[in-house]
């Protein structure tokens, strides 16, 4: 019988000392809320542009506490749910071009990495869509097809003899090669905080923003001070919710994973997958797979809920029959692996938008800006997000602040979620309908 820690397998990997927290009344040029990759970031694109600006980032916990420190760690080209939403609302041409900015950022992370020293466990690995029943495979034809009348050249779907060398599962029926990478996305946020750090950012740990007053210089008001700005930059995913112009924009979706213990070389032999690509089943309620930097299997997915009140409490990671879900799911993939002992098992929280593709932009005369709405595929796309909101942040009009996620005159701030019970009850009846519609094959 499994005991499992409800701690997130990542936090476990560096172990943190936390900064100072904000005790004063000061005024800066920027002041970004959220210590995430959005808001880490954003003061790394904003530093490297104009080196003089002080730039202030006040965060509840410690950088990378939040959703960037406990995500699985894939790095894809994904924007928002996927790239047929994306092409339906925005056309193959934008849709294009944002997808080829977000793929540049996964080459520029490993790039980041490798140039500060950030041991971000960075493995250039690609990662494989996955088929486990007929539906799915018709899904990966129409996804590689969409890619095509983008203009890109994917890989082709193979067969599942051909699949079954790359990655050594029964149950995969068909598999596509796309263009990725794996990550310890803990590491590589602390990482961050540490280079921004060092260029002269201020980042104050322990400092929930309690408001943002408006005004010709904004001031945010956390607990322990203010801090008055030319610009401030909301940067709190899910977590949104809590300003006001975001109250109903974004709900909490909870995701989960289990981490095993390190693989024996016995172990690691019976499963074909040699070039330790992320594994991602074609489906809207994602199952996935990877390999740690110390072969631990990490294997996330399962159902995918929405608790009533967006409750996002720490609490929910104790859920047994979450884990159990993901549990018969693993075997389904491996069973050669039904002696492994997971170890981990922890979720979080991905913040949900109403037409499931990122938003930026500006309030309040463009002195307040914000991003958020990844949808759960963040890790690639805060990157290319951090460069919008730089040039939102210093007024440039670039290929970066007229992409797709921005909201402009095109494009304006996502729907509202309806308030509860109707939320509750309208999540529920989304992901049966997922579920059925997944099982008709
Ligand atoms: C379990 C899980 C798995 C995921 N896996 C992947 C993956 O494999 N690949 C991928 O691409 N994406 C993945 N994602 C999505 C990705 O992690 C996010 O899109 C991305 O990290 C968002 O970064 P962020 O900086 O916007 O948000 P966050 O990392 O959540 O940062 C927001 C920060 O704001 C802080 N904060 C909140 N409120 C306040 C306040 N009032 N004052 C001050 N600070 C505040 C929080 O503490 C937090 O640190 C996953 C998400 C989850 C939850």
């Amino acid at each position: 019988m499994n005991s499992y820690k409800h701690v997130v397998y990542w936090h476990d990997t560096e172990s943190v000392t936390l900064g100072a927290p904000l005790r004063e009344d000061i005024e800066c040029d920027v002041c970004i809320v959220g210590g995430g990759f959005t808001g880490l970031w954003t003061a790394y694109f904003l530093k490297e542009a104009e080196p003089a600006l002080d730039i202030r980032v006040v965060e509840a916990h410690h950088s990378g506490y939040g959703a960037s420190g406990r995500a699985d760690g894939f790095v894809t080209p994904t924007i928002g749910k996927d790239i047929q939403a994306l092409v339906r609302e925005f056309g193959y041409a934008r849709a294009l071009h944002a997808s080829q900015a977000v793929g540049r950022s996964i080459l520029e992370i490993g790039r980041f990495a490798r140039k500060n020293r950030v041991d971000a466990e960075y493995e250039a690995t690609d990662y494989l869509m996955v088929a486990t029943d007929a539906a799915q495979l018709k899904r990966l034809r129409e996804d590689r097809a969409l890619a095509q009348r983008m203009g890109a050249a994917p890989a082709p779907v193979l067969p599942a003899d051909e699949s079954r060398a790359v990655i050594g599962s029964p149950a995969v029926l068909g598999s596509m090669r796309t263009g990725g990478a794996l990550v310890n996305p803990y590491k590589l946020a602390r990482g961050i905080a540490r280079v921004v750090r060092e260029k002269g950012v201020t980042l104050y740990d322990t400092s929930p923003c309690l408001r943002v007053e408006p005004g010709a210089r904004p001031t945010v008001v956390t607990t322990g001070g203010r801090i008055k700005a030319d610009k401030v930059v909301l940067a709190t995913n899910v977590h949104m919710d809590a300003f006001p112009p975001f109250r109903r924009k974004v709900v909490p979706i909870w995701t989960y994973a289990m981490v095993s213990e390190p693989l024996t070389d016995a172990q690691l032999s019976r499963v074909a997958w040699p070039g330790r690509e992320g594994l991602v089943e074609a489906k809207s309620l994602l199952t996935c797979a990877r390999f740690t930097h110390d072969n631990r299997i990490m294997f996330a997915g399962g159902p995918a809920p929405y608790y009533f009140g967006r409750d996002k409490r720490q609490r929910n990671m104790n859920r047994p029959e979450v884990y159990r879900a993901i549990h018969r799911e693993f075997l389904r993939f491996f069973p050669q692996w039904a002696d492994l002992r997971f170890t981990y098992a922890y979720g979080g929280t991905a913040d949900v938008v109403r037409d499931y593709a990122p938003h930026f932009g500006r309030l309040d005369g463009g002195n307040i800006l914000y991003g958020y709405g990844y949808c759960g595929n963040g890790i690639a796309a805060t990157h290319t997000g951090g460069k919008v909101l730089r040039d939102l942040a210093l007024g440039k009009d670039t290929d970066y602040s007229r992409l797709l996620f921005v909201d402009d005159g095109r494009r304006g701030q996502p729907a509202d979620f309806p308030p509860e019970p109707a939320l509750f009850l309208g999540a529920r009846a989304v992901t049966r309908l997922m579920n059925w519609k997944e099982s008709r094959a």
